[in-house]
């Protein structure tokens, strides 16, 4: 089991100022819903170019005041994880994969000009947190407690270069199952008039510029009736890549699967990996190549493929049913969830709720 090092940072506690009632708290996690509820703690660091990182507070969840010259309201230097914390059925709180976590926001601060955070730091920030609001677990079935660590350049000033002040912040959000019990297929629509990320780009990144350039192409994908967008490369327009928030993986009638390979321009998913590692682990070939939509198509109708599905830290596993674009649509297997997918997802879900063993180390107890 993974364990936090020393952080060499000392962190604060601030006092509750107005704690929410437990009558109010029950309320919000009987129906947590995601995305709009939170906890009533939250961990803040700053980093200047003098002092390095320093001032860790762990206190009340509230507003942060900005100066309208704060440089990430101009230039978006910003980045940010999600992660999730499960209660296990001996009554212990764990996360999943933190250090991973960490390892990518670095990844993502070096691609953005930004400081780098101590991978120790970050994790004992997210590890505090949820100690801090471990009564915002919801009991409900499938219910986590949902991270956002984020990072954003606060210097005020309006010249194009890299920030000399950042904050570094982490909320928590108690979140619901997304699907009670055999998720549902989504239906997903291929944007052929916008990319999501170029060679060269931010495409790895976990930046909030990415997600406000996905905002067209998935309300597109919403205006055409389906559920979700799915992005090709930029250069050809014709290699699949992956949806705004989640990876993809196609399974074959030979019990192979493929996933497209971390190019540079998509996002290295935690769930992906995981459930490479798993697939691996059941003696499947995982092949991590580029796959057409050309050669998609032909495989769906053919029947050569059988199962397809998205991943991430929100959904865990989503079968995708129906794909479609300007020159027509096309269905996957019998265009409900499959088979392989729902194992896959059972494999990885019991580990991360404490279910099953955990042969690879990705659970860190609080
Ligand atoms: N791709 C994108 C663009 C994402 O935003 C996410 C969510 N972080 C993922 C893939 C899946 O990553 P993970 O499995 O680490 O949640």
């Amino acid at each position: 089991m993974a364990t936090v090092a020393d952080t060499g940072l000392q962190f604060t506690n601030r006092p509750l100022t107005s704690p929410i009632s437990a009558d109010e708290r029950a309320a919000v996690l009987a129906n947590p819903g995601f995305g709009t509820k939170f906890s009533e703690h939250m961990v803040t660091i700053e980093w200047t170019e003098e002092r390095g990182w320093h001032d860790a507070v762990i206190g009340p969840r509230g507003p942060i005041a900005l100066d309208p010259a704060c440089a990430v309201l101009h230039y978006a230097q910003e980045i940010f994880e999600g992660l999730k914390a499960y209660r296990h059925p001996d009554g212990s709180v764990a996360l999943f994969r933190p250090y991973a976590n960490a390892e990518r926001f670095n990844r993502s601060a070096r691609r953005l000009a930004m400081p780098e955070l101590p991978e120790n730091v970050f994790v004992e920030s997210v590890r505090r947190l949820v100690e801090a609001d471990r009564d915002w677990l919801p009991s409900v079935e499938g219910g986590s407690l949902y991270l956002r660590p984020f990072m954003f350049a606060s210097e005020v000033f309006l010249g194009v270069r890299p920030a000399k002040e950042y904050k570094y912040i982490v909320i928590a959000s108690p979140a619901g199952n997304y699907f009670k019990s055999g998720a549902p297929a989504v239906s997903i629509w291929v944007s052929q008039e916008y990319t999501r990320a170029a060679p060269g780009g931010t495409g790895a990144a976990k930046c909030g510029g990415n997600y406000a350039a996905s905002l067209v192409p998935q309300a597109e994908a919403i205006r055409e009736g389906h559920d979700q967008v799915v992005f090709l490369d930029a250069v050809e327009n014709k290699w699949v890549e992956e949806l705004g928030g989640m990876n993809l993986y196609f399974v074959f009638d030979d019990g192979t699967l493929l996933t497209p390979p971390l190019s540079g321009t998509i996002l290295a998913g935690i769930t992906r990996d995981s459930l490479l590692t798993l697939a691996r682990d059941e003696g499947l070939t995982v092949r991590e190549e580029r796959y057409s939509l050309d050669q998609w198509r032909e495989d769906a109708k053919s029947g050569r493929l059988v199962e397809c599905f998205a991943c991430g830290t929100a959904a865990v596993v989503t079968p995708v049913g129906k794909v479609a674009g300007h020159d027509g649509e096309f269905t996957i297997g019998s265009g409900g969830p499959g088979q392989l997918t729902q194992e896959l997802k059972d494999r990885l879900v019991a580990i991360q709720r404490g279910e099953a063993p955990d042969p690879h180390g990705w659970v860190m107890k609080l």
